[in-house]
């Protein structure tokens, strides 16, 4: 296991996902083996995904289950993209612009509308999490999002307050006398719990959502990089160097990884880095004085840190936004590194065993999107666009 903190070693750095050492039995997470070669892909299907994370996937379980041929193409290897690299931290995204700024945007209705489709979507995550039997140490106990001034603790409550008017939110404020209940720090002035929140694994949440997508006829090809679509026929010919299928709709669902051979939604995406550090393993002693409840944290910091514990409870996951968009860890690992020690000091000589990063997208009018593209030879493609607020 590559040690990179607290001396710097970029050398060593090791740009990998934990979840893709380690799963609930601290055994690899092998992927890749969820797809097939290339030369095997078919000429024709009714349906192409291009992209298999989490959108792609869960569009593709949708399609075959209502009777649909799918064909699903990576370019790398499923979950290759966030859904492989993220934090696992589930919860209602309450959109970037707050409440104010949505209603600026949008009016009241569709305001009380985007908030409850938020709350829905973490409501709908679980329920079919537990339908489908997905075994991706989903942990149920909230999360605490820390206030780093006593005017973000007003506002924090504010907001929960306002929300909690139009959704179901179950949320508790929590003052800094009683912070050490949720968290081993002392760098916050108080905080809120959102007790719906959860988190899990998201490799094998990625695993599970595959293997459902197999079950029901997908067929993943990878890697598979999709280097042209265009109006062919009754739909679309989506060319993969030398191969190319005949299909009659496609989805792209590329978010973050979106290139160049989608001109319309590259000029429509803004890719984002965002990176996450591991510590080692702790002792069990260390890891309840900093998550007492086993509950993720965030705070109200405007380049939002989100960690929690690992699922087998033994390290911290650390992450947040790395300033400098190129994929190189000693820009972030440092950074990250130098903020987790902030907010918990005890982890100051504690060894990092990963770290790693991934392109979420952002939007100009940072909503996520579906929808067709309306011009040039795609034109009537389907897209979805992620947005992580
Ligand atoms: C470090 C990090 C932490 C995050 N933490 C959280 C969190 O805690 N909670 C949360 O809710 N969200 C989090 N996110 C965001 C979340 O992971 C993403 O919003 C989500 O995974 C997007 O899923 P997706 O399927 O739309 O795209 P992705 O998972 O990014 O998949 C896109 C796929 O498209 C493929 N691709 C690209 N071009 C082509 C092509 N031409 N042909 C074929 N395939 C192609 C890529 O290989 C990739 O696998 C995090 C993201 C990052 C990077």
């Amino acid at each position: 296991m590559v040690r990179f903190m607290p001396k710097f070693d970029p050398e060593s750095s090791q740009n990998h996902p934990y979840w893709w050492d380690f799963d609930l039995d601290n055994q690899p997470l092998e992927l890749e083996l969820l797809a097939r070669p290339i030369e095997e892909i078919p000429a024709q299907s009714d349906c192409v995904v291009v992209g298999a994370g989490y959108s792609g996937l869960s569009a593709a379980l949708t399609l075959a289950r209502a009777g649909r041929s799918v064909v699903v193409l990576d370019s790398s290897k499923p979950g290759y993209g966030c859904s492989g690299r993220n934090g696992g931290l589930i919860g209602p995204s309450f959109h970037k612009l707050g409440m104010a700024g949505l209603k600026a945007h949008l009016g009241e209705a569709k305001t009380v509308a985007v908030m409850r489709e938020s709350m829905d979507i973490l409501m709908g995550l679980k329920q079919f999490i537990a339908q489908e039997g997905i075994e991706c140490g989903l942990i149920e106990a909230g999360r605490f999002r820390g206030a780093v001034t006593v005017q973000q603790y007003d506002e924090l409550a504010r907001q929960a307050e306002g929300i909690g008017k139009l959704v179901d939110l179950e949320y508790e404020m929590r003052p800094q006398s009683a912070q050490r209940e949720h968290i081993g720090s002392d760098y916050y002035k108080g905080g809120v719990v959102y007790h719906q929140d959860a988190h899990l694994h998201p490799g094998l949440y990625l695993k599970g959502l595959a293997n459902r997508a197999l079950e029901a006829g997908v067929q993943i090809f990878a890697p598979a990089r999709a280097e042209r679509v265009e109006a062919g026929g009754d739909g679309y010919r989506v060319t993969l160097g030398e191969t190319s299928i005949n299909c009659g709709e496609v989805l792209i669902a590329t978010n973050g990884y979106t290139g160049e051979a989608f001109p319309y939604l590259r000029r429509r995406v803004i890719p984002i880095r965002s990176a996450i550090i591991t510590t080692e393993p702790l002792s069990a002693d260390l890891m309840h004085e900093l998550s007492p409840q086993r509950q993720g944290f965030s705070d109200s910091s405007r380049l939002m840190p989100y960690y929690r514990p690992s699922p087998d409870g033994t390290r911290m996951i650390f992450g947040g936004r790395a300033l400098n968009l190129a994929d190189r860890p000693e820009n972030y690992a440092r950074d990250l590194h130098r903020l987790m020690t902030r907010i918990f000091p005890q982890l100051r000589t504690t060894a990092i065993s990963h770290a790693w990063s991934g392109t979420v997208a952002y939007t100009f009018d940072h909503a996520p999107h579906i929808g067709r593209i309306t011009e040039g030879p795609m034109s009537g493609v389907c897209y979805a666009i992620v947005v992580r607020a």
